[in-house]
């Protein structure tokens, strides 16, 4: 099994930079919002470790979290995704009815290929991000769809792919204190009914992924995580955005920044009243932490 969706992913930005940019929305797409969703108490905020692609079609207890997580959920009337495998060159939104279930990745059994995830999108949140958030342009995107950071976890929150799924892209020219500014500013789709997750890992370092370790983390890896849910835990979001200045442990541990950013948006959502609860709190393959959060 090796990790080659890294170089899939390169491969798609390629295309996706020179693939012009598909038809606009309709006139009838163009006036709908969020405000034409059931307003509802502010919804839960979820960040969840994705970790293999393989959890998409596996029952083990990383599943069965996001399973029971999903259960206690309100319906939502929509989701946004920020997911660690879609970054770009300024932000987008993707903007299509039927978004296609992208499989971002090389070297897994045919059965994962096999996967559809046939969720629709929402033209009426993409409206409403693109309102909500005065920090960036936020562009519209026909080209992409639900890449695996998406599909492999909300596939099992919703299983029958009843809610709409919007991913929103991550902006690689941002700093992090930019991705938290951004997405504080979607906090007001909270109460529309929208359920916001961020989709990564908060220790992700694919070199230096030990095969003989499947249940067990580095030293370096365990410090990271445990301090980072002591972080998480005191509300200490500025030290999480400032996390170049953590030390060692979080240098491996966040190599390249596309799998912990998603983290942060999910932090810059919380609001003060927000409890918050940390589940599949294990690192696995030496490298990798599987620690989701559920704000709200
Ligand atoms: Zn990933």
């Amino acid at each position: 099994m090796v990790y080659l969706y890294r170089m899939d992913r390169r491969d798609a930005l390629r295309l996706l930079t020179v693939a012009p940019i598909a038809t606009a929305m309709t006139l009838r797409e163009l006036g709908r919002t969020v405000e034409d969703f059931a307003p509802t108490s502010p919804m839960p905020v979820l960040f969840l470790g994705h970790g293999s692609p393989m959890n998409a079609i596996e029952n083990n207890p990383f599943t069965e979290g996001w399973r029971a997580t999903g259960k206690d959920l309100p319906k939502p009337n929509a989701i946004l995704c920020i997911s660690a495998h879609w970054e770009t060159r300024g932000t987008f939104v993707t903007a299509m009815e039927k978004p296609r279930t992208i499989h971002d990745f090389g070297g897994f059994p045919q059965s994962l290929f096999d996967v559809q995830y046939p969720a629709p999108g929402s033209p009426a949140l993409v409206n409403s991000t693109q309102e909500a958030v005065t920090k960036a342009h936020i562009q519209e995107d026909h080209s992409w769809g639900l890449d695996h950071g998406a599909w492999s976890v909300i596939i099992h929150l919703f299983p029958k792919a009843d809610v709409p799924v919007v991913q929103l892209s991550l902006d690689r020219s941002l700093t992090p204190q930019q991705h938290y500014d951004l997405a504080r500013e979607l906090a007001v789709l909270r109460t529309k009914g929208v359920l916001i997750i961020g989709s990564g890992n908060m220790v992700h370092n694919l070199g230096k992924l030990d095969w003989q370790r499947p249940d067990g983390g580095y030293d370096w890896a365990i410090e990271a995580n445990e301090r980072m849910k002591e972080l998480i835990t005191k509300g200490d979001h500025a030290r999480m955005v400032d996390h170049t200045r953590l030390g060692k442990a979080f240098e491996l541990s966040i190599p390249t920044p596309e799998h912990y950013l998603p983290l942060l948006y999910t932090l810059g959502l919380q609001q003060k009243a927000d409890p918050i609860h940390l589940f599949n709190d294990r690192t696995v393959m030496g490298s990798i932490a599987m620690t989701s959060v559920k704000i709200g």
